[in-house]
């Protein structure tokens, strides 16, 4: 079995729940505070170990308890920690979330996350077959860096490009599969789409990424569009109960990666990582919602 390496941000989400939020300057008493591990590189590499799939999470965490929190929950989902660094001078990225009325807040700090560099992602032990997966909450160059090296061993390359920003020809040409939402794409093509456009205002779009990559827009509920040598070919969501869809990409891209570093064909990895992340919906938080392999199993038998 091949393995899954995951270069990406860790973050402890501390979220505070309150009646109503304050003003500047006002202070108003909460209800309760809560922690979530979180960063999407941490919880696609949980999405893929929890799958059964040796996963490799490459980043940094601060010197701080946190970072010890992050370090024993991530190695209790059976993540590899071993390119995990502990960085002095620093804190571990921290999300700081209110939640009142249903409406939320958030300032995310990155600390340790923007330290992560190209020396980081050499990964002597990355081989042909191997999986690299990254998103857009380490430093682009760093990202670039763990790309070609992957490239160079015949790994397959996964980018998510979150959050949404835009990147460069140079990092762009090096990956082999982009998975993205609406907001994403838009961003990456420079043109602005809504969850409600046509598949082919979608297909128009992702081909403008092309260069023979296969593009995969995840749309919510209704599934994902992938753009396979240019032609589309689309995953109806499954019709579930979603209670909290945070973390639903990013079960959906640790699951698709697990499903090729184990040998799998697209088609039956996306349908796989589509089920997947229709597990992920129906529980709350993100990387505690990701599905193990025998429930995967039992929503597709
Ligand atoms: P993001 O959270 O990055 O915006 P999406 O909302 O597109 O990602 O969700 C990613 C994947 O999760 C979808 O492609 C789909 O497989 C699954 N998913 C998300 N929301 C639902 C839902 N309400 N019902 C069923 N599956 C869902």
């Amino acid at each position: 079995m091949k393995h899954v390496f995951v270069a990406g941000s860790i973050n402890m989400d501390v979220v505070a729940t309150a009646e109503r939020h304050p003003r500047i300057g006002e202070t108003v008493a909460g209800e309760a505070v809560l922690y979530f591990p979180g960063g999407k590189g941490a919880n696609q590499a949980v999405a893929s170990a929890k799958l059964g799939v040796p996963t490799t999470l490459i980043g940094r965490l601060g010197m701080d308890a946190f970072g010890e929190e992050l370090r024993a929950f991530l190695a209790a989902q059976g993540v590899d920690l071993t390119s995990v660094k502990t960085t002095a001078g620093t804190h571990s990225g921290t999300a700081i979330i209110t939640i009142a009325n249903a409406d939320n807040t958030i300032v995310v700090v990155p600390g340790a996350n923007g330290l992560v560099d190209a020396r980081d992602v050499t990964v002597p032990n990355l081989v042909k077959g191997d999986v690299a997966v990254s998103q857009f909450e380490i430093p682009l160059p760093t990202i670039t860096a763990f790309f070609r090296r992957a490239r160079a061993a015949g790994a397959t390359t996964i980018l998510n490009p979150a959050p949404a920003k835009q990147a460069d020809r140079a990092l762009l040409d090096l990956v082999d599969i982009l998975i993205l939402n609406e907001t994403e794409l838009g961003a990456l093509a420079g043109t602005e789409l809504r969850d409600n456009d046509t598949p082919e205002r979608f297909t128009e779009a992702a081909r403008t990424l092309g260069h023979g990559k296969i593009v995969c827009v995840t749309l919510g509920k209704r599934g994902v569009l992938a753009l396979v040598q240019g032609q589309p070919l689309l995953v109806p969501g499954r019709e579930v109960k979603a209670v909290d869809t945070t973390g639903a990409g990013d079960c959906f891209v640790g699951a698709l990666a697990a499903q090729l570093a184990i040998g799998k064909q697209l088609g039956d990895a996306l349908t796989y990582a589509n089920a997947a992340a229709s597990i992920c919906v129906q529980r709350m938080g993100a990387a505690p919602s990701m599905p193990t392999a025998d429930e995967v199993d039992a929503v597709l038998s």
